[in-house]
Order: structure tokens, then sequence, then C-alpha cells
């Protein structure tokens, strides 16, 4: 089959490879229909999540069940089906408190004898790296689905590939910062990053109740998109007074939820958005810097945004002060997805908005290329494998 392969450090190609097959009894194959490229993807694309062997990429994906293992229950061949990113047993100690990305089951060389020393460094993911248990993911034809009796949802007909193909991660992960900072009716909602996921929070945030929801960014287009597909007020994050901007629009208080959406893309962007996001001379991560500043003091932030090196100077003093409460991670897509569907389904709200790029499989790399330089006003692109 084809699949988009990751080599190196820039080196993505759509490859001819081996076809999955069914390991375990409770596993599916699927038949990939839309697959999309996630900002969590162009981490390992810059080797910030090392990958020292090829590996097929994609974690956000859905399709038509091809092949069904013995002991699979809750799915059948020919059933069309959305997967959540993170791979998890449902049954574990983190599991049954909702903590699936955290699965103990599922990421063996962390949890076997003589993986000791990484124990604790988290569950499986599809298409993410050996570090999360070397899963192949689903920008391919086909992707085994391990333990297909607790993540894959079944979709009705009625409902497109693209309406419902982002409560694979990126809807459930807006919707995860938002439960996380536990928003509110009236709340005012700081959001840093308008890439899909901060798009994704933001239709949340208000889903939630929020009265007021403020977009940060440094990409005039993505403001835009922020503006049009989702009626929030933006700033842009270049401006030197951002702190008093956010001040003013919240009774000089500050927002009583920020949420980092923007994670180390920071500094994957070119040398100038380097320096947008990290703050160089302190070492530190500005975008969680600014959400201590934006948030008012007893406030919640909370980070979303993938975070895989140590920063200096993260502002503890801030947090302290002000007494903050902050909770970071994987999304708990498993807990939310059914909430998240019922919400598209219902019609309260429309995902497929982000969308600016519809492309083949086969030009996986051009479309890597143009999301990780954001060329051509691209915010979001999804990959299909039959066009
Ligand atoms: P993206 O790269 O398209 O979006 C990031 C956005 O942040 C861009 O629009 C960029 O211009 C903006 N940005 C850069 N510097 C900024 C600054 N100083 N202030 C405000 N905005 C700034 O990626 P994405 O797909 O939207 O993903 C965003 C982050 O979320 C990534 O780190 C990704 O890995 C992470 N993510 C996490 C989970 C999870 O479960 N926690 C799930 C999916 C994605
Ligand atoms: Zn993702
Ligand atoms: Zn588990």
């Amino acid at each position: 089959m084809k699949a988009a392969v990751f080599h190196k450090i820039g080196d993505i190609s759509v490859d001819n490879v081996d076809d999955p097959k069914i390991e375990k009894p409770d596993d599916i194959v699927l038949k990939v229909t839309t697959t999309a490229i996630c900002g969590s993807d162009l981490h390992i694309y810059d080797g910030f999540v090392p990958q020292l062997r090829d590996m097929v990429l994609g974690h956000e994906f859905m399709g038509i069940v091809e092949e069904v293992g013995p002991e699979v229950t809750r799915v059948k061949k020919g059933d069309r089906v959305v997967v959540p990113f993170t791979i998890a047993c449902g049954q574990c100690f983190f599991c049954q408190q909702g903590f699936h990305p955290s699965c103990e089951h599922t990421n063996p060389e962390h949890y076997g004898p003589e993986g000791d020393l990484l124990k604790g460094k988290g569950g499986g993911m599809f298409g993410y790296t050996d570090l999360y248990g070397g899963y192949n993911g689903g920008q391919a034809e086909y992707v085994r689905v391990p333990h297909a009796n607790v993540g894959p949802k079944i979709i009705p007909d009625g409902l497109s590939d693209e309406q419902v193909v982002f409560l694979t991660d990126i809807f459930p992960t807006g919707w995860s910062a938002v439960k996380w900072g536990k928003v509110k009716p009236g709340d005012t909602v700081v959001i840093f990053g308008s890439g899909p996921v901060g798009l994704m929070a933001q239709k949340a945030a208000w889903l939630n109740g929020a009265e007021r929801v403020i977009a940060v960014d440094p990409l005039e287009y993505r403001l835009e998109k922020a503006r049009t597909v989702n009626k929030v007020d933006t700033l842009n994050a270049g401006e030197d007074d951002l702190r008093e901007k956010i001040y003013a629009m919240t009774n000089g208080r500050g927002a009583d939820v920020a949420i980092d959406a923007v994670g180390m893309e920071a500094n994957r962007s070119v040398g100038e958005k380097l320096k947008a996001v990290f703050n160089a001379e302190k070492g530190t991560s500005k975008v969680i810097e600014m959400c201590t500043e934006a948030v008012r003091r007893n406030g919640i932030v909370s980070v979303v945004g993938v975070y895989a090196s140590p920063y200096d100077n993260f502002p503890i003093h801030r947090i302290f002060d002000k007494g903050l409460i902050m909770q970071f991670g994987q999304a708990q897509t498993h807990v939310y997805i059914d909430e998240c569907f019922e919400m598209v389904r219902s019609g309260k709200v429309v995902l497929d908005d982000i969308i600016t790029h519809r492309l083949p499989l086969s030009q996986a790399s051009e479309a890597y290329d143009m999301f990780k330089h954001k060329t051509d006003d691209c915010v979001k692109v999804v990959l299909k494998p039959e066009l």
C-alpha cells in the first residue's frame, strides 16, 4: 500500500510499504478514507520528537473497517469509524480514570522490565515515534487499529468525512483544553495560537458558555480565519502591548482562563517566528509566560500545545503569586469523543470550516511543507488516499 513515511528530519515521502495485518485478536484493519496533518506531526518532521527508524506517520484519520480480529465486538467489516489518536486498552489504572493517553498497556517499550528508566513516559499513539509505542499511523491507504473495542467510534451515514474527521484529535483537544480550564458561562477565555487546535478551542469555549473569546496569533490570515468562522476577538501576538490590550479587554484583571494552543510550533516556522515564541534571553516558552500574564489571579492555564524539552525560567514565581492552576497534557479524546460528536450531529458546531486544502495522499510531502511554512494561507490540510 501507499503511505506517508517519515525517514529523517524534513524528509517524508509517499512510499510503497507492507499492508498492515491483524496482529492481536482485538485489532482491526481500517481502509483510510480521510486523514489530516497535525501540528504534532510537525514536531516529528522537525526532529523535536525524535524518531530513528522509518515509520508511517499520521494520527488523525477515519475510514471503513476492512478486517476484524476474532475478539472484536464493537465494530464489524464495513462500518465507518473515526479513531481517537491515542491508543488505549480501556482497562488499566489510567484508562479507568479517563487518562487514556497514559495507558499502561500500549507502550511496552516503556513499561517492560527493561523499560524501567523510561517508565511513566506515556501511552501509545498512532504514527508518533517509538517513544509512543512505535505504532504505524494512518496517513496511509490502510492502518492497523489496536484495541478496537475501545477507541473507534461508528459514524452514521449522512455525515461526511470532513464533518467528523476532526473528532479524532483536534476538536476533543480543544474541548479538553476548555474542560481543563473549567470554562463556565460568563468567562473570558484567551487562546494563544489560532492554528487548527486553537480554532477548535475557540469553538469549544463558545459551546461551554464563554462570554468572550480572544484569539492571539502572529499570523494575520489565521486571525482572519478565527474572526470569520468563530466570531472571536483577535489580537496579534506581535503587538508590543499585548498584555495591556488583554487587560483592557478583561476589566483590568486578566482572563478567567488562558489556553496554550501553540507549543513548540514556535521554533519551527523560520527564524523570526522563533523569536516570537521563545523568549530568547530568558530561554523559556514565551507562550507559557504570556498565559500566566494574561490570566487573572486564581485563574486557570490550560496547555495543550506540545512541549518536549525542558525550559528554564518557568514563571513559577508568578504562578505562585497569582495562585494559578495549570494543567498540561495529551487530550482526553476517549472521554470527550461522544460529547463532541453530539455537538456535530446536532448542528451546534461545524468543524470543517477550518479546512483550507484537500490533497491526494500522494502529495503528502508537499502538504507537510506547506503546513509547516504556513504558505498559501494554509490552516488545515486533509489528505485523501483515493483522490
Ligand atoms: P499549528 O502549528 O498550525 O498552530 C500553531 C499556531 O501558533 C500557529 O498559527 C502559529 O502562528 C501560532 N503561534 C506561534 N507563535 C505564537 C505566539 N507567540 N502567540 C500566539 N500564537 C503563536 O499547529 P496546531 O495543529 O494548531 O497545533 C498546535 C499545538 O497543539 C501543537 O503543539 C500540537 O502539537 C499541539 N497538539 C496537542 C494535542 C494534545 O493532545 N495536547 C493534540 C493536537 C495538537
Ligand atoms: Zn493531532
Ligand atoms: Zn490502559
